[in-house]
């Protein structure tokens, strides 16, 4: 069974997705993480602020990302590299955002994200997986906050290793990204038509597995 989990940065669906896909045992693919090594690589290798689809298209043929499989979750490489601690930054996510609205980066993505789906039961967390990369999954959600709220999270997540941030600034970047998200023409940031909408503003983690869990249990006894 493939359970896709889409939203905008700050709803909390990194926490639920891995959460959720402990609990049922699936393994778990954050395509968030797949994009930001996009970024990752382009910003080692100078492209970062190419705008050209066709160059891109032609760098990527020379990009070497994967995801691999490795206890219950997907870890991705960029050549034999694990790129985890390079890419949990806002001007990686920036430049992630940015490559991401072009169609040879989504392209050269979708494949290896379908591969993931193909191996086994997977809980799936990105912007389009279940409106582009598994349109069949058996279980969609899409989790959302209110603004205001999702920055907020962010604010207090970063604020550790960045003092001088403000909240402000924190929001700022959010809705530029929120912006860019929704507002391309491929594969832009909305529910699927069958997706169960779930707002975490006013409800905690715990709550928002219990109504998962309870959904993807449904799903499974139907079939
Ligand atoms: O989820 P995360 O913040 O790690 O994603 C980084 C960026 O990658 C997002 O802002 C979004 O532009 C892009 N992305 C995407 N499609 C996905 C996952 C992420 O376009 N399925």
């Amino acid at each position: 069974m493939v359970v896709t989990i889409d939203g905008p940065s700050g709803a909390g669906k990194s926490t639920v997705s891995r959460r959720l896909a402990a609990e049922l045992g699936f393994a778990y693919l954050d395509t968030g993480a797949l994009y930001r090594a996009v970024g990752l690589a382009a910003s080692v290798q100078g492209m970062a602020r190419e705008t050209s689809e066709a160059v891109i298209a032609a760098w990527l043929t020379r990009v070497d990302i994967t995801a691999k499989p490795e206890r219950g979750r997907f870890v991705v490489y960029l050549e034999d590299r694990d790129v985890e601690a390079f890419i949990r930054n806002e001007e990686i996510g920036g430049i992630a955002s940015r490559l991401s609205a072009m169609a040879p980066v989504r392209g050269f993505l979708l494949s290896l994200q379908r591969r993931a789906g193909q191996a086994g039961d997977l809980v799936a967390e990105g912007r389009d997986m279940g409106t582009v990369v598994f349109p069949q999954a058996q279980v969609k959600f899409f989790l959302t906050a209110q603004d205001a709220e999702r920055a907020r999270r962010r604010y207090e997540e970063l604020k550790p290793g960045r003092p001088e941030l403000t909240l402000a600034q924190v929001a700022g970047d959010l809705a530029a990204r929120d912006g860019r998200d929704q507002g391309r023409s491929l594969a832009p940031l909305t529910p699927a038509r069958d997706a169960v909408v779930i707002d975490s503003s006013k409800i905690g983690v715990e709550e928002v597995l219990a109504l998962m869990l309870a959904r993807v249990r449904e799903a499974g006894e139907a079939t």
